[in-house]
């Protein structure tokens, strides 16, 4: 008796798991095609985008049906797709093969008097977290599971074919040159999820999204964002590659950073600091500190002393961000003069800071709220 019938078809896999060489080796020893076949295929998929292996069209149709029965392109499937009422911001949620929901957004930055306009994709890194950090959506919602190589970048390469497509309409229109489109400029690894929970995999989708016939962002304009594990920060520092490094401290003392932040309790400030003190020394690279602003709760002209105290001597800089309140959250947002407040006292200490552009409010374009509001949706049957 055969029981084939009732065996349950796997999903194929993307092929955005695969990494440079592994592609090579897979398109040289699987198909028994050249090496220069594999970079069509990595600059098709990676570089222009190309969703369906049938449309690239410089390869022949043998291979594509090959790479077709063998893998998927992408294993996102998008459920909402939302852009803020200014235009600069786009929040998408994807479900993932397995029923899992994860959350990208886009945020597009004019150019200002020191920075040039800019593109910047958030991918998530996990589905929910298992951290807790009270003031966070996704905190809430608890640990679903590791994202894969190919699901992070899949994020940044269906927000790519977004800006890539406003920046051939604006050459159409003639409002830019040819020469400058340029799509996505920076990408943060900031959603959902701990990315060095998920070393291995954020490492290798920051290596695809750097890659120089692909997507091609600079290391310097990649963001990794930690609550501050703190050996994997040790871990990452020996990488040999330029990223920004951003650990999220949101409390100047142990005690109101473990109220909102449980890792706390593992890694104490003065662990995390260690581990932030050896990353500058291997890489003699700035650190950028995340500061939300809790109303009340952290964001005093005491906590900043507290701060400047703690961060002093130390080459970093910090951003400080009121708070994106959550619908059932008990945190206020605090106010712009507070917020200049606390920058003037951080500056007594020799400590930088900048106070972060507030983006997407009206799309709840903090971390897990999409997700949140979705969930929200199913439960109304809407
Ligand atoms: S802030 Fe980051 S680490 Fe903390 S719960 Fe949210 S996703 Fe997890």
């Amino acid at each position: 008796m055969s029981s084939t019938a009732d065996a349950p078809t796997l999903p194929k896999p993307s092929i955005l798991d695969l990494s440079r060489s592994d592609l090579e080796r897979e398109v040289v020893d699987s198909f028994g095609q050249s090496r220069y076949r594999a970079k069509q295929i990595w600059q098709a998929i990676h570089r222009e985008c190309i969703a369906d292996f049938d449309a690239i069209t410089t390869l022949p149709k043998p291979l594509r049906s090959q790479l077709s029965e063998r893998f998927t392109v992408d294993p996102l499937q998008k459920v909402m797709h939302l852009t803020s009422a200014d235009g600069s911001t786009d929040k998408a949620l994807f479900r993932l093969p397995d029923g899992e929901l994860i959350e990208t957004v886009l945020m597009r930055y004019t150019a200002d008097g020191h920075r040039k306009a800019r593109k910047t994709v958030c991918v998530s890194t996990q589905a929910g977290c298992a951290l807790g950090c009270t003031f966070c959506a996704t905190g809430q919602q608890g640990f679903r599971r590791q994202l894969s190589v190919g699901e992070i970048v899949a994020q940044t390469i269906f927000m790519q074919r977004i800006a890539m497509a406003e920046d051939r309409a604006e050459v159409e229109s003639r409002q830019r040159d040819l020469g400058s489109i340029q799509g996505v400029t920076n990408v943060v690894f900031m959603g959902m999820g701990e990315p060095l929970a998920n070393y291995n995999n954020s490492m290798a989708a920051i290596r695809a999204i750097n890659d120089a016939n692909g997507l091609a962002v600079g290391a310097r304009h990649i963001t990794l964002s930690t609550v501050g594990l703190a050996p994997q920060i040790i871990q990452l520092a020996s990488e040999n590659i330029q990223i920004n490094l951003a650990v999220s401290l949101h409390a100047p003392d142990d005690e109101t950073r473990s109220e909102t932040m449980p890792i706390n309790r593992r890694y104490p400030i003065s662990v995390l600091l260690d581990a932030c003190r050896r990353y500058v020394e291997i890489t003699d690279r700035r650190i950028f500190f995340e500061y939300v602003l809790l109303k009340g709760q952290n964001d005093t002209v005491g906590h900043a002393r507290k701060l400047g105290r703690l961060l002093a001597g130390l080459l970093c800089h910090v951003n400080l961000i009121p708070v994106n309140p959550t619908s059932d959250g008990p945190y206020q947002r605090t106010s712009r003069d507070d917020a200049e407040l606390f920058q003037i006292e951080l500056l007594r200490f020799g400590v930088p800071s900048t106070v972060r552009i507030e983006k997407g409010i009206d799309i709840d374009a903090g971390c897990g709220q999409l997700r949140e509001r979705a969930i929200d949706a199913e439960d109304l049957g809407l």
